[in-house]
């Protein structure tokens, strides 16, 4: 390991911001922060941060060989299978700690009507009885919804998104959480939704809509998350911040 321990915190959710925080009030480490760079005003990282991939896995073991990394810290989305794929490989290969985060799902709860797909495309093949559908599950994946007719979506996302499903009415929101569940419930009536389209991501900030949903008697098509690699992960930031400190359970 080099004297100064060097870092690359992979972003792209508030722990991470939290992480990034963190890591940068101590002057003995050296960190860079890495975001994929799909949202256009993300929230303010310390210290150095570099945006826009690696070029898959073979790239990012260039990058980490040459900046001389010891530890991958992974505080992406759970959802966001590529990039954590990549590093846990990349870091076996080259034996470079690797910590990562991974945020409890949602349990269901008494009164949750929840209908569960594997992933998206299974989601969209369940909406045959329903008309108006309030898709939350950000704009990447839109497109497995595309092929549905005759529909009248609600769609939410940070970012502008292209999405014109045939003979089907559109209605976009840009919007970042949290929300609280009085604006959710407000919102789902306001639209008349007769079911919420939801990944599996846990955590506060997005919490509402599942909430509002249960109020109201509304089914959810649960999205569930992708299989991550084989290995210990924190639920955390703290936790995996005093694990990192105390120089514990890395995947290596
Ligand atoms: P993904 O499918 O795992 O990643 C696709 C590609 O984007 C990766 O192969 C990598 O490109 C690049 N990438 C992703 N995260 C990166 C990072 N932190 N730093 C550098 N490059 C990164 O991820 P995704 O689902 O598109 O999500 C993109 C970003 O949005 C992630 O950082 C994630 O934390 C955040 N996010 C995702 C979701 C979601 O539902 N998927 C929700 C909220 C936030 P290369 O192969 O070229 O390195």
């Amino acid at each position: 390991m080099t004297e100064v321990p060097r870092i690359l915190l992979l972003g792209g959710t508030e722990e991470a911001v939290r992480l990034n925080h963190l890591l940068s009030e101590r002057a003995e480490l050296s960190v860079v922060t890495s975001l994929a760079g799909r949202t256009s005003a993300p929230t303010a990282l310390n210290g150095e941060v570099i945006t826009g991939g690696f070029g898959g896995q073979e790239g990012l073991e260039t990058f980490l060989t040459e900046k001389s990394v010891d530890y991958i810290i992974d505080a992406t989305h759970p959802f966001a299978s590529q990039i954590t794929n990549s590093a846990f490989m990349a870091c076996q290969k080259l034996g470079i700690n690797y910590l990562r985060l991974d945020r409890p799902p949602w349990p269901e709860k008494q009164d949750d009507i929840w209908i569960k797909a594997r992933n998206v495309e299974e989601a969209a093949d369940k909406h045959e009885t329903y008309s108006r559908i309030f898709l939350s599950i950000g704009r990447q994946e839109l497109t497995a919804f595309q092929q549905l007719s005759n529909k009248q979506f609600l769609v939410r996302s940070i970012e502008a998104v292209a999405f014109n499903p045939p003979a089907s009415t559109v209605r976009f929101i840009q919007a970042r959480g949290p929300f609280s569940l009085a604006a959710e419930l407000e919102l789902f009536k306001e639209y008349q939704i007769e079911v919420l389209v939801s990944k599996n991501s846990g955590g506060d900030a997005t919490y509402a809509k599942i909430a509002a949903a249960r109020e109201l008697g509304l089914p959810v098509i649960m999205i569930e998350r992708p299989e991550g690699p084989n290995c210990t992960t924190f639920q955390d930031v703290d936790g995996l911040f005093q694990a990192f400190l105390l120089g514990r359970n890395t995947c290596t």
